[in-house]
C-alpha cells in the first residue's frame, strides 16, 4: 500500500482499482502515511497556515429539490429569506475587518435572484478591490454566469454532487441532470471563473466504485478548488433517516485529493465538524488547506438549514474565529 501512496505522491495519479484499494483498506499504518504523506504536501505548498474564507449564506430560496438537502423546495418547515445588498455588505465589511479577504456567498438556486445579484456583487468588487469574489449559487444560464463574472466574481463553487450517472440520477429529481451540472463547471472554467466542485462523503446507495469515478472525474477536470463533506442526514427530507457518513472516510479522500491535486484549495467543510468535535483540524492534518467560518447575519442563521447539526455552533463570527485559532494553536498552525 505504501508503494501505491508513494506513486499517487509523485504521479499525482492511480488507477483506479488502487484507489479503490486506498478507500478500503483496512491497513492502519497505510492510512497513516496516506495522512502524513498528504500532510507533507500540503505544508509544502501552504506552510502551517490555513486560508479563511468567509461564508455569507445569502438565500435558502431553492427552486430545486435534491434528495438529501434541507432547504429544498418541498421543504415546507423552512422559514425562506434573502439577504438584502445592505446586509450583504455589512457582512462583507465585518469579515474584511477581522482580516478575511475573500468572501463566498452561497445559496439555493435561484436565477432571477441570482441575476439580480449582480450590482451587489459589482459594489463589493467596488468596495475590496482586492477581495477573492466567490459564489455558489448553483446551475445558472450562462448570461448569469458572465454578467456575474463582469460585476467582479472571479470564483465559483458548484459541486458535481456525483459523477456515476446512477448514483446522481438517485440523488436528484429527474429534471436535474448530471450533464447540466457539468456542462455548467466546463462554462464557469471558459468564463475564468476559479473553478470548485465536489462531493458527499457516504451519501446513501453510494458505493466504493462511485467515490473512484468522483475522483477521477476530479483528476480529470482539475479544479482549482474542491469541496467535500460527509453526508449528514436532514430528518424533513426523503433520505433523512439514512445514516450519516463516515468522518475517517472523508478524511481519507482528502488525503487522495491533496496527492492528486497539490495546490488545490481544500476546505474541511462545516459538514465533517458537525460530526466530530476535533474533525475541524482533523481535516487539515490530513491535507485540508482551508477553512469557511460562518458570517451569515444570526438572525437568518437557523433557516439555512442544509443536514442536521449545522447550526449546533450558531455563534458570532469572532467567537468563531477564537475557536478556529484555539484549536488551530494546539496542532502549532494559524490561519491567514
Ligand atoms: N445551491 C448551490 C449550493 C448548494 S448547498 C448549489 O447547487 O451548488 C452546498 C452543498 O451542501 C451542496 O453542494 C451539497 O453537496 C451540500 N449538502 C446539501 N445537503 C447536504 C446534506 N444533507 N449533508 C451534507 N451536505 C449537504
Amino acid at each position: 500500500m505504501h508503494v501505491l501512496i508513494d506513486e499517487l505522491r509523485e504521479t499525482h495519479n492511480l488507477p483506479d482499482e488502487a484507489i479503490r484499494q486506498l478507500l478500503e483498506t483496512g491497513d492502519g499504518s497505510a492510512v497513516q502515511y496516506l495522512h502524513d504523506s498528504a500532510r507533507e504536501i500540503s505544508q509544502g505548498a501552504f506552510g502551517r497556515t490555513v486560508k479563511l474564507r468567509a461564508l455569507i449564506e445569502w438565500s435558502n430560496v431553492c427552486r430545486n429539490d435534491c434528495l438529501y438537502c434541507g432547504i429544498r423546495r418541498s421543504n415546507t418547515g423552512v422559514t425562506r429569506y434573502t439577504l438584502a445588498k445592505d446586509e450583504i455588505l455589512a457582512c462583507c465589511e465585518h469579515a474584511w475587518n477581522l482580516g478575511l479577504k475573500t468572501f463566498v456567498l452561497q445559496g439555493g438556486e435561484n436565477p432571477a435572484a441570482a441575476k439580480a445579484l449582480a450590482p451587489t456583487v459589482a459594489e463589493m468588487r467596488a468596495s475590496w478591490p482586492e477581495a477573492a469574489i466567490t459564489l455558489s449559487l448553483g446551475e445558472l444560464p450562462y448570461d448569469t454566469y458572465a454578467l456575474l463574472r463582469r460585476s467582479g466574481a472571479n470564483r465559483y463553487l458548484l459541486r458535481h454532487e456525483s459523477a456515476s450517472p446512477r448514483l446522481y440520477a438517485r440523488l436528484h429529481p429527474a429534471e436535474m441532470r448530471l450533464e447540466n451540472r457539468l456542462a455548467c463547471l466546463r462554462t464557469l472554467r471558459e468564463l475564468g471563473y476559479e473553478t470548485g466542485a465536489g462531493m458527499m462523503v457516504g451519501a446513501p446507495f453510494q458505493t466504493v466504485e462511485d467515490l473512484v469515478e468522483d475522483l477521477r472525474f476530479l483528476h480529470d477536470f482539475q479544479p482549482d478548488m474542491v469541496g467535500v463533506g460527509p453526508f449528514v442526514p436532514h430528518p424533513d427530507t426523503p433520505l433523512g433517516t439514512s445514516p450519516a457518513g463516515s468522518v475517517s472516510l472523508t478524511l481519507r479522500i482528502y488525503s487522495i485529493l491533496r496527492l492528486m491535486l497539490p495546490h488545490a484549495n481544500i476546505p474541511s467543510t462545516t459538514a465533517l465538524s458537525s460530526l466530530r468535535a476535533d474533525a475541524r483540524t482533523a481535516g487539515i492534518l490530513a491535507g485540508a488547506n482551508v477553512l469557511m467560518p460562518n458570517f451569515t447575519p444570526l438572525r437568518v442563521r437557523a433557516s439555512y438549514d442544509l443536514y442536521s447539526g449545522k447550526n449546533a455552533s450558531g455563534v458570532e463570527a469572532e467567537e468563531n474565529l477564537q475557536r478556529i485559532q484555539q484549536e488551530l494553536n494546539k496542532i502549532q498552525y494559524s490561519y491567514v
